[in-house]
């Protein structure tokens, strides 16, 4: 971890997801602002910029619920595989019409808007952002950055983890369709798969990705969701009635596991 690590990051983030995040020392350094007050029939929802790009592009939250077990949802880490924003578009459209008060639930459709715009796999920086994690396997290397943490975009996804601590961290790739998993979710890779029709398959952990260090170290149960590679094709009404019931099953799977 390099030594400009600049932490008015996380304590913007925590400021932002003020609420049921709780603040833990040395990650929070301001206390955050008393929640804005909301409808008692009404889930919190918020939006939120967790952090920039490397051109400077706003990274979103879409944050429901303030207490409860989080789980946090990220598409299109990889810019080259579109179908992850989509499927987390729908997926908040959906929560905004229907949420559960009690629980809750962080998405993050465009984890890499730089990639995504420029329709490229890497940031804008060449670095392929999941290999780009503090993980015990990272290894440095030219498309994985010279250290972990160098990039802005996984940057901002370690502080939102961190301040997080999820349940589940699901993460939606392309284009191998499986489901695939790290750390404690076996049990749930395997109700995913059937509830999307996708098979569960283990990859295995690469090195500085974001399943090694989520899974792998912090022991927090990760789906990697890989959707097939023409997925988006289908447009994201489509996509939801295909992969909707297994992103809903994975919020109740969390849900349940915290009791
Ligand atoms: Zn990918």
């Amino acid at each position: 971890m390099r030594s400009s690590f600049r932490m008015p990051a996380a304590a913007l983030i925590a400021a932002l997801l003020a609420g049921g995040c709780a603040a833990r020392p040395g990650i929070v350094r301001e206390p955050p602002p008393a929640p804005p007050a909301q409808p008692a029939h009404h889930a919190h929802y918020a939006e939120a910029v967790i952090g920039f790009s490397a051109e400077g592009r706003p990274i979103r939250a879409h944050v429901f619920g303030r207490s409860g077990p989080a789980v946090i949802i990220l598409g299109s880490i990889h810019g080259s595989e579109p179908a992850g924003a989509m499927l987390c578009d729908e997926l908040v459209g959906q929560l905004r019409r229907a949420m559960p008060a009690d629980r809750r639930v962080v998405v993050v459709p465009e984890a890499n808007p730089d990639g995504l715009a420029l329709r490229r796999r890497a940031n804008a920086r060449g670095v392929d952002l999941n290999r780009n994690f503090p993980a015990a396997n990272f290894r440095p290397t030219a498309g994985g950055g010279p250290e972990p943490l160098s990039e802005p975009e996984s940057r901002a996804l370690y502080y939102l983890i961190l301040a997080e601590r999820p349940a589940l961290v699901v993460t939606i790739h392309q284009p191998l369709a499986v489901v695939d998993y790290d750390g404690p979710a076996e049990e749930l890779s395997h109700r995913l798969a059937a509830a999307s029709g996708l098979p569960a398959r283990r990859l295995g952990p690469r090195p500085g990705s974001l399943g090694s260090w989520v899974g792998e170290d912090l022991r927090i149960p990760i789906i990697t969701l890989e959707l097939p590679r023409s997925a988006q094709r289908a447009g994201g009404p489509a996509m939801w009635a295909a992969y909707g019931p297994a992103m809903l099953d994975a919020l109740g799977w969390a849900e349940a596991a915290a009791k």
